[in-house]
């Protein structure tokens, strides 16, 4: 049986190309003891990927020319060796860009398909969420009546911090790209408002939608939209630095955001990992799963069929034409 493959090929200049991809297909391999093999299902294409490909220290993942892409996934166990894994289980797990993987179980978490769609997993109920939920919550801690303003409005990170500020009584402010992104923003996800950064001058567009200033501001995105954002800052607000897309795809840093309202506004800044909250994810599988359940919470997926269409799918995400938390529908699950 043959795992196909789609491979890291070499370093992006700039924005990603498929050619910094390649694909090949190699014998599936048999779990040694302490082992199990599983067949992908879903596969994440996140932003911090491009990240991975130039070799950043902070995900300590070395990709070689001919390496499986890296890359978190939903996949089925089909063959276990591992005494905590079975056959038929579902898992969340590193297996990367390919059809079939090897684990032995560390960092592996199974998953329920009665709880939630599978794809949930790598999304709403997922890292992305995670971040997005206990960045806000517990980084930002919002108050009812302060105004909550977040980059990227309707990614996976993004929308779910709008959702949790309105529905922890706050007023969420979306920024995105489009008209039909902040349409979505406002109509769907229930933001008070969103304004679309390629329409004018966001720091005035900003100053219109926020009179009182921004309590909260959760940023995807940094440069001109975080310098935009500091220049409507109210007294004592919180800002979480949580990624920076914008310069992911530069070869060089863009020149930094002029920080002085910051220390004006006597705003805290801090950086937000994840993985510092992994203790929280059933906290976000709880409350935020019991809002979607009572359709008060929404999540939008960017699909895309075929594993051989994954690098064009990366791509078209970190061109940020994505709507929606990308994903790869590798197979379908079995039964
Ligand atoms: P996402 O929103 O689906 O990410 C892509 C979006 O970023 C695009 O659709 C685009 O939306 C926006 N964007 C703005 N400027 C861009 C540019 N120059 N190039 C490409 N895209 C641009 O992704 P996500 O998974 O929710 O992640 C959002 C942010 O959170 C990312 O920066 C990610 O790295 C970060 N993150 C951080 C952590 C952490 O632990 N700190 C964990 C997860 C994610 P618009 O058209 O609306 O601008």
């Amino acid at each position: 049986m043959l795992n196909r493959r789609i491979t890291f090929a070499r370093i992006p200049r700039g924005l990603p190309v498929p050619e910094d991809f390649s694909r090949d297909a190699v014998e599936v391999a048999r779990p040694a003891a302490g082992q199990f093999l599983s067949r992908t299902l879903w596969l994440s294409l996140d932003p911090y990927l491009r990240n991975v490909m130039k070799g950043h220290p902070l995900y300590g993942v070395p990709l070689r020319p001919g390496d499986a892409m890296y890359g978190e996934t939903v996949a089925e166990v089909v063959q276990s060796l591992h005494p905590a894994f079975s056959a038929g289980e579902f898992v969340v797990v590193k297996n990367g860009w390919q059809e079939y993987a090897l684990s032995d179980g560390q960092g592996v978490r199974k998953v329920d398909p009665k709880l939630a769609p599978l794809s949930t997993a790598l999304g709403v109920l997922g890292m992305p969420g995670l971040t997005g939920y206990a960045g806000l919550v517990y980084l930002a801690e919002p108050r009812p009546g302060e105004t909550v303003v977040v980059s990227a409005a309707t990614g996976p990170v993004g929308s779910t911090v709008g959702q949790v500020a309105r529905l922890v009584g706050a007023r969420a402010v979306g920024i995105a790209g489009s008209d039909e992104k902040c349409r979505y923003a406002v109509e769907e996800l229930g933001f008070e408002a969103c304004v679309n950064y390629r329409s004018g001058d966001l720091r005035e567009l900003l100053k219109q939608a926020c009179p009182a200033g921004i309590d909260v501001y959760f940023d995807n995105v940094g440069g001109d939209v975080l310098a935009a954002a500091l220049g409507n800052l109210s007294i004592h607000a919180r800002i979480v630095l949580c990624g920076m897309v914008g310069a992911y795809s530069m070869d060089s840093p863009p020149p930094g955001p002029f920080l002085g309202p910051v220390v004006t506004a006597r705003a805290t800044v801090r950086g937000l990992v994840v993985y510092d909250h992994l203790q929280r994810l059933p906290e976000l599988q709880r409350v935020v799963g019991r809002w979607i359940n009572e359709g008060r919470f929404r999540y939008r997926e960017d699909v895309t069929e075929g594993l051989e269409n994954a690098p064009a799918a990366f791509c078209r995400l970190m061109r940020g034409e994505n709507f929606g938390k990308s994903l790869v529908r590798v197979a379908p699950a079995s039964g």
